[in-house]
């Protein structure tokens, strides 16, 4: 005997039986509208799925004419049930038929009915389909009714998210859900990587629906809630947040939602109408994340994402955060999916697991993204909405190269990156033979092909790409990827660890360089600046605050005992400050050398050259330091006016032109003039094109991601590069070149048969 009425409570018992037991899926969904209608007491109860092509179809029904399921079709904002998923909000009529949506279908037989209540059904925000039920009386359902209805649609969600579902469609059709999406976005780091969806955040986890005992459930609510109050709390009262304007508002946000009488009261609401605490927190947030996805107000939903945040806290509280599990857990293919994410978090993750990184929001120069290019994954980003189309374990590609991701992707999309990773392994086949030949010219010319490092991570990396040393090690990621300032020790270990990996090659260290964009979360410049890459960074902040310099100096001293140490300075502006810089140094080695601590064997000082102040003292420049080093990427945005980071302009102007080319010859003439080794490490040193300009103008060493070594190695040794000096000597000296000298360097390389 069916029971007639009976609450939420019952209903969801009626479910959790329903869900326990091994019956077909179109069977399940036959008594699960029936139970719906029978709680009730509607005389039908219908459910709609989206599929793929925006089509809303009828999957179940009690009441209207069984004939019509899989038959009865409606568009997305068509009709009432079109409406209810394309605005993801429910209906609640008492004479549907005067609604100005209503539209009639013949096949279905529903002109008797006249209430209606529809709710969307949603998961993580998207709908999926859409609940109904109606009755001939003209009545309006209560409040309790609808939470039901909601919470009944929870449990279709996650039959339609678990592929229950998937066999009841028709061949060709595929249902929203499962179709598959492409986004473009900005590439991040190159490469390409087919793998499975791994969702940063936990939210999916949470597949125990159903509760044993309410009261219970809610105790663990309860603790959980003031436990989260008491950490947004305790990190509030932390002295180091305490001084930060922008943080302490978006923990001030948290707390306020954590306090959210609101939030609370629907979260024990759903709750004593059966769920989990877990599932409870997911609908409510389901429901919430529904409403604001039409919002468009950028307050009200980057509020959202504060709320999201929270709520995800809370899961992680309720459900004990293991992040061992995720781990062993995680496919062998990882590609994970994120809306933002720290850079420490990324190397939560075991590294020969992770297959790619795409991210909602991030920029190229986000501490996430240098610490993906770091470790060498493609990163796609700026991909509106990946999030809440993925699924963990959906089969997906990030296409680093054009900043592409395709989840779900066709079998003919598949194959032709599968096929794209083969001709790259074969590629990078070819590199690996290059390896152990050394780095010399078609003609016979010797070019040091140096890496840039920054981070313990990219150690392994000098031997498997060949690279004759580090020719820049940022000692910045390591304050970066930091949650407070590296101790002294701290330093020093990174350091020694650089220095032994490198087995007696030459490591360049440059002292830290934040500011401008490269922002310390716990060390904030107080002053606003208009233009932060003008602005007080690198050199001049650390020789306005010598306690930063000093430790650092004196922790790569002591790392450097006995061995040699190469230092750097960047963003010099004037002499001025190689010398300031220099004095500090001193006191240091003095310092040291009176406690009779073991120094460097041998200690160079070079600077980087990026402002192009240093243009107009070269001489000078040069017989001040040991070495220089051109920093390209500050170098060509001073040069030209034009923000690095700016990706409207990231395509305007052009490196490889006459302008541009000029600066760096004069640059590598004067080194040599002066007797001064010279380099260039900024990203020009990395694609075979620019590399084969930088030594057409006479680099003869140069310093780039590992990952570029092969290919640049592979134009190298076909190049001649007396002729190919001749051959910009002769087009950078004319006044009206007649092409561009990018276009030019192709037909050179073309020629000669050189790989770019
Ligand atoms: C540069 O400016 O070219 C450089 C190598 O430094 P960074 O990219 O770290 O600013
Ligand atoms: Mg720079």
């Amino acid at each position: 005997m069916r029971e007639m009425g009976g609450g939420p409570r019952v209903l969801l018992r009626r479910l959790r039986e329903l869900m326990a037991e091994a019956l077909e899926p179109q069977t399940r969904l036959d008594r699960i509208v029936r139970e719906i209608a029978a709680n009730m007491v509607a005389e039908v109860c219908s459910l709609y799925v989206l599929r793929a092509d925006s089509v809303l179809e009828l999957y179940a029904t009690e009441g209207l004419n069984p004939g019509s399921v899989h038959q009865a079709q409606l568009r997305l904002g068509q009709g009432l049930v079109g409406t209810i998923a394309a605005s993801a909000r429910s209906l609640n009529l008492s004479e549907a038929q005067k609604h100005p949506a209503f539209a009639y279908l013949p096949e279905v037989g529903e002109e008797a009915y006249n209430s209606f209540l529809g709710v969307p059904v949603l998961r993580a925000g998207r709908t999926l389909g859409v609940l109904v039920v109606q009755n001939r009386t003209k009545r309006v359902y209560r409040e309790d009714e609808l939470e039901a209805m909601e919470t009944t649609a929870m449990v279709i969600a996650e039959m339609i998210a678990t592929g229950d579902l998937s066999r009841l469609t028709r061949p060709g059709l595929e249902l929203d859900l499962t179709k598959p999406v492409s986004f473009n976005g900005l590439s991040f780091n190159e490469g390409i990587g087919l793998g499975h969806v791994v969702l940063h955040e936990p939210r999916i986890v949470v597949t125990n629906l159903f509760n044993e005992d309410s009261d219970q459930e809610i105790r663990r609510l309860e603790t959980s809630l003031s436990s989260l109050r008491l950490s947004i709390d305790d990190m509030l009262s932390r002295r180091d947040v305490a001084a930060e304007g922008e943080h302490r508002a978006v923990l001030e946000a948290y707390r306020m939602f954590a306090n959210d009488q609101g939030w609370g009261r629907r979260l024990e609401e759903a709750v004593r109408n059966g769920l989990t605490a877990e599932a409870a927190v997911e609908k409510v947030q389901s429901d919430m994340r529904a409403r604001m996805l039409h919002m468009t107000d950028p307050y009200l939903r980057e509020r959202m994402s504060d709320f999201d945040d929270l709520a995800n806290r809370l899961l992680r509280q309720l459900m004990g955060r293991a992040p061992d599990d995720v781990a062993a857990a995680l496919p062998r293919d990882a590609i994970v999916v994120a809306r933002s994410m720290g850079a420490a978090e990324l190397l939560d993750y075991p590294r020969e697991k992770l297959r790619g990184l795409v991210l909602e929001d991030g920029a190229v120069t986000s501490h996430v993204v240098i610490v993906a290019r770091a470790i060498g994954i493609p990163v796609a980003g700026q991909m509106k909405g990946a999030v809440s189309m993925a699924e963990n374990g959906d089969a997906i590609i990030v296409d680093g190269e054009e900043g592409i991701v395709h989840l779900r992707p066709q079998p003919d999309v598949e194959a032709a990156y599968t096929e794209k990773v083969r001709f790259r392994a074969r590629r990078q086949e070819v590199y690996r033979e290059l390896r152990s030949r050394p780095s010399v010219s078609k003609d016979g010319i010797k070019i040091d092909l140096l890496m840039n490092a920054g981070l313990a991570v990219d150690l392994p990396q000098l031997s498997d790409s060949g690279a004759e040393g580090i020719g820049l090690f940022r000692t910045e990621l390591q304050f970066m990827v930091a949650a407070t300032f590296p101790r002294a020790e701290q330093q020093e270990r990174l350091y020694r660890d650089v220095i032994d990996a490198a087995r007696g090659r030459p490591v360049t260290f440059r002292t830290i360089d934040i500011g401008g964009d490269k922002v310390l979360p716990y060390f904030k410049n107080s002053a606003h600046e208009e233009n932060p890459a003008l602005g007080w960074r690198a050199i001049r902040l650390t020789l306005d605050r010598p306690g930063l310099l000093r430790t650092q100096v004196r922790a790569l001293l002591r790392a450097a005992g006995g061995r040699e140490l190469r230092l750097m300075l960047p963003m010099v502006t004037e002499l001025g400050e190689i010398t300031q810089a220099r004095e500090i140094i001193d006191k240091e080695v003095r310092h040291l050398s009176r406690f009779g601590h073991d120094l460097p064997t041998i200690l160079k000082m070079g600077v980087m050259l990026e402002v192009p102040s240093l243009l107009f003292q070269l001489d000078e420049l040069m017989a001040a330091v040991d070495f220089v080093s051109v920093g390209s990427n500050d170098l060509f945005q001073f040069v030209m006016a034009t923000d690095r980071g700016n990706t409207q302009l990231s395509n305007r102007f052009d490196p490889l032109s006459v302008p541009f080319l000029r600066v760096l010859k004069m640059i590598a003439d004067a080194g040599e003039r002066c007797g001064t080794p010279v380099t260039l490490c900024g990203e020009l040193a990395g694609k075979p094109i620019s590399a084969l300009a930088l030594m057409g103008v006479g680099f003869q060493s140069i310093s780039m991601s590992p990952a570029s070594i092969g290919p640049v190695k592979a134009m190298l040794v076909e190049t001649p590069i007396n002729e190919l000096k001749m051959f910009m000597e002769d087009n950078l000296a004319g006044t009206s070149a007649q092409l561009p000298m990018r276009a030019l360097l192709h037909a050179f390389a073309g020629d000669h048969g050189i790989p770019v």
